[in-house]
């Protein structure tokens, strides 16, 4: 990719701010990430979509990021056109029993703008800390609930067609999972049927849910939260920690003392360092326990199949002496 040009290109559409070998670390929860080549922050809703219409129309790799809560990206970075929902989609609007939020808008604000309108359902994505479209991507959950349980409609932008309503029906929703996933679909906006609640009543279970997750979870240490998927039935966290690999680690990568399915970054730890931690916690639980973990977090760098390279040709290129087969 041409980036002098592309972002001159995008610099002329005047679609936000646009920045050349952009740090991902920057942009990151776990403080990891080479650059981006190209890096836009669309200012408006109308941004965004003319910068997706612009990049998918000349045919460039592009990839989006809202808060990235969930991602380990490449040390090498990626040659593509990021470009991050953080500026663009912070409106939240409460209507009714709805709440109408733009995907760029923190979780955590949801959940407080359902309390002040004395709606209750939000509660347990309070204390996730990513935006609402990485939320519908990942199917977000925490304390019982997930994003399923709450969203009544989407606004997409997808490849040809423009915006277009998505219903949740079509999102198949399941755990930490979406057909957002599989499809090039970028979220724009979304509505959350709620349920009228008594505010003092949606506060106490938010500061329950918020005191939960500073007892049980590294607070302080960069990290992008579960590592693992829970496998059926039993929890990626238990598996780990019954092998006494709490504190293992790699490099400045480690497997947090508060919670074994976390991984935090002692101070420079690379994504290379990361994923051989990985590999080394899969390895153990798949010899231990014939279980293969699969990984919560979304591998974006290069790889076989283009900058987001799945998951399965990390693990079968390594071949670190993992059993089974790859995957
Ligand atoms: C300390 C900590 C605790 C966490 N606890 C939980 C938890 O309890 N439950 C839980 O489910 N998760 C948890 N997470 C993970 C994470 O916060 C969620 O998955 C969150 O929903 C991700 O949102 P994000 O904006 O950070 O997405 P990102 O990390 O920026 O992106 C994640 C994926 O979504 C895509 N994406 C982002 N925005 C859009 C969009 N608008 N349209 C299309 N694709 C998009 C990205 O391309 C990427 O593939 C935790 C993370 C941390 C760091």
């Amino acid at each position: 990719m041409n980036s002098e040009r592309v972002a001159g290109d995008l610099r002329r559409l005047d679609v936000g701010a646009v920045s050349l070998n952009e740090p991902l670390a920057r942009h990151t929860s776990f403080r990891i990430g080479g650059p981006a080549s190209v890096y836009v922050q669309p200012g408006t809703k109308e941004d965004l979509v003319r910068t997706l219409d612009w990049v998918e129309g000349q045919s460039l790799p592009y990839f989006v990021l809202g808060q990235g809560t969930n991602v380990l990206v490449s040390d090498q970075g990626i040659d593509a056109v990021v470009i991050s929902t953080s500026r663009a989609l912070r409106y939240v609007e409460a209507r009714g029993q709805t709440l109408v939020a733009g995907a760029g808008v923190l979780l955590t604000k949801l959940a407080h703008k359902a309390q002040q309108a004395s709606l209750g359902g939000m509660e347990f994505a309070v204390s996730i800390p990513g935006t609402l479209g990485g939320a519908l991507v990942m199917n977000a959950g925490a304390h019982g609930s997930e994003m399923r349980d709450v969203v009544w409609e989407m606004v997409i932008w997808q490849p040809k067609a423009g915006l277009r309503a998505l219903a949740p029906e079509e999102a198949e929703f399941s755990y930490r999972r979406s057909a957002f996933m599989t499809h090039a679909w970028i979220a724009v906006e979304a509505t959350m049927h709620l349920d009228p609640k008594d505010p003092p009543a949606i506060l106490e279970s938010m500061r329950h849910h918020m005191a939960y997750r500073k007892k049980t979870q590294p607070v302080g240490d960069p990290n992008a939260g579960s590592i693992f998927k829970n496998p059926e039935g039993d929890y990626a966290g238990r598996l780990i920690e019954a092998l006494g690999a709490k504190g293992w680690y790699v490099g400045d990568a480690e497997v947090s003392a508060a919670h074994a399915n976390f991984i935090v970054n002692r101070g420079h730890a690379t994504a290379h360092d990361v994923l051989s931690l990985m590999r080394r916690l899969r390895s153990a639980v798949f010899a231990r326990y014939a279980v293969q973990l699969r990984p919560e977090v979304r591998w974006i760098g290069p790889g076989e199949g283009g900058f987001e390279a799945t998951w399965e040709n990390l693990w079968c290129e390594a071949g670190e002496g993992l059993q089974g087969p790859c995957g």
